[in-house]
């Protein structure tokens, strides 16, 4: 699988981490977006677009961020969650990612690589 576009867009947000968007087309016929590239602090990373986990209240339905003990819209006390779901890597889910480790470092590289090319020039 190749990568045959990557698209920047900057974020010049002070006192932000987030530096920018990239939208990366794969094989000119599947494009993920929202790919966030982050300063850390060990330099740059690239971050897949990941959705919040929530669940819903069992009586109004509104949805809540997993670990909300009460309902955020009626007060309904929720369900404890299992101690496993606090764990704060699973309260966001990757919405896509890549599997193997040589194809996570070659996106990594093309997205960083676009970026600082898109960096350069302002
Ligand atoms: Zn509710």
């Amino acid at each position: 699988m190749e990568i045959t576009e990557t698209r920047i867009s900057l974020v010049g947000r002070p006192n932000s981490r987030l530096r920018a968007y990239a939208s990366v087309t794969f094989d000119d016929v599947f494009v993920v977006r929202d790919i966030r590239i982050i300063e850390g602090k060990k330099g740059l990373f690239v971050a897949m677009p990941s959705k919040k986990m929530q669940r819903d209240c069992p009586k109004c339905g509104f949805k809540n961020p997993i670990t909300n003990r009460f309902c955020g819209s009626c007060g309904t006390t929720l369900n404890p969650v299992e101690e496993k779901e606090f764990v704060p890597s699973q309260q966001h889910r990757d919405l896509a990612h890549p599997i193997k480790t040589e194809f996570r470092e070659y996106l990594q590289h093309k997205i960083l690589e676009e970026y600082d090319l898109e960096n350069g020039k302002h």
